[in-house]
């Protein structure tokens, strides 16, 4: 009865240290899930005026008009129009 006893206590103090790291690596992961996240909300997205394709702000092609388009054909396309 008492090593029965004991073998739980042993069992419950192995899942508990299993259970302390696995809790670290999800709390790191997920605090480093949170970082890539804040970093894509810092680049605005923009829509080309020609085709409506969302692209990252600074990977727009600009017309003087300050109007963003997805690739330097759309902008003079866009011109012709
Ligand atoms: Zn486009």
């Amino acid at each position: 009865m008492i090593v029965r006893l004991l073998f739980f206590i042993l069992v419950f103090a192995i899942g508990w240290v299993i259970y302390r790291q696995f809790a670290k690596t999800i709390m790191a992961k997920s605090k480093s899930v949170k970082k890539t996240k804040d970093t894509n909300h810092e680049e605005p997205m923009v829509k080309c005026a020609t085709c409506g394709t969302f692209i990252p702000k600074s990977h727009a092609v600009y017309d003087h008009n300050q109007t963003p388009f997805c690739s330097v054909e759309h902008k003079l396309e866009h011109k012709s129009q």
